[in-house]
């Protein structure tokens, strides 16, 4: 079943950080399954979910990690952000405080994710808009201080999820097309810091017929 599923130009792997409760769960069900659900449960089982989406005429797999309510505990380990090309920092736009931890959270990927990996802001819950704790403005701001991409969104009503998902993978898409390109041509690569070591995303159970596993080498 689902050889179609199987076949694509690129996996990435993105992963999902910010406060239990901001929505985290329910964007990624949003996005994978087109489904929310109102009751607060703490994920189970699920590791991650995969969809694919077209990016200049590629196909881009992206393989999307959700805690399973670990971050309640600030017990999120290293493997969870190994091999990851992107992270979606999310907080709820109604709950301030979610805002703040923002900044521990930024901490977080500092110290256990790639130095180079696409971070994109996410304010979730955009439909509480008489709730809002969070001035728009503001979190832009700060975004743009700290490098990040930023988005409004509502796991409830879908607005921007498809264009969050759409544009950080994208974003990645262009760093990686970009440095292959400077590769090809024996050009330095001036992305990668020091340190950094390549980012080899394994193949997954059910990607184990597809010819190459992607090379998200930011
Ligand atoms: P997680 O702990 O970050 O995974 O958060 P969940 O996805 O489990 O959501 C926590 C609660 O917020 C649940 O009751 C959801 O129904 C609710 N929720 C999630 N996204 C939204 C949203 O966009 N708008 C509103 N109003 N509620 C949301
Ligand atoms: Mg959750």
């Amino acid at each position: 079943m689902g050889t179609k599923d199987d076949e694509y130009d690129y996996l990435f792997k993105v992963v999902l950080i910010g406060d239990s409760g901001v929505g985290k769960s329910n964007l990624l069900s949003r996005f994978t399954r087109n489904e929310f659900n109102l009751e607060s449960k703490s994920t189970i089982g699920v590791e991650f979910a995969t969809r694919s989406i077209q990016v200049d005429g590629k196909t881009i797999k992206a393989q999307i990690w959700d805690t399973a309510g670990q971050e309640r505990y600030r017990a999120i380990t290293s493997a969870y952000y190994r091999g990851a090309v992107g992270a979606l920092l999310v907080y709820d736009i109604a709950k301030h405080l979610t805002y703040e931890n923002v900044e521990r959270w930024l901490k977080e990927l500092r110290d256990h994710a790639d130095n180079n990996i696409v971070i994109m802001l996410v304010g979730n819950k955009s439909d509480l808009r008489h709730l809002r704790a969070v001035p728009t403005d503001e979190a832009k701001a700060f975004a743009e201080k700290n490098n990040l991409s930023f988005i409004e969104t509502s796991a409830l009503d879908s607005t921007n999820v498809e264009t969050a998902f759409q544009n950080i993978l994208t974003e990645i898409y262009r760093i990686v097309s970009q440095k292959q390109i400077r590769q090809g041509s024996g050009e330095q690569d001036d992305l990668k810091t020091d340190n950094t070591k390549p980012i080899h995303i394994a193949p997954t159970e059910d990607d184990t017929r597809k010819k190459s596993t992607c090379c998200a080498n930011l």
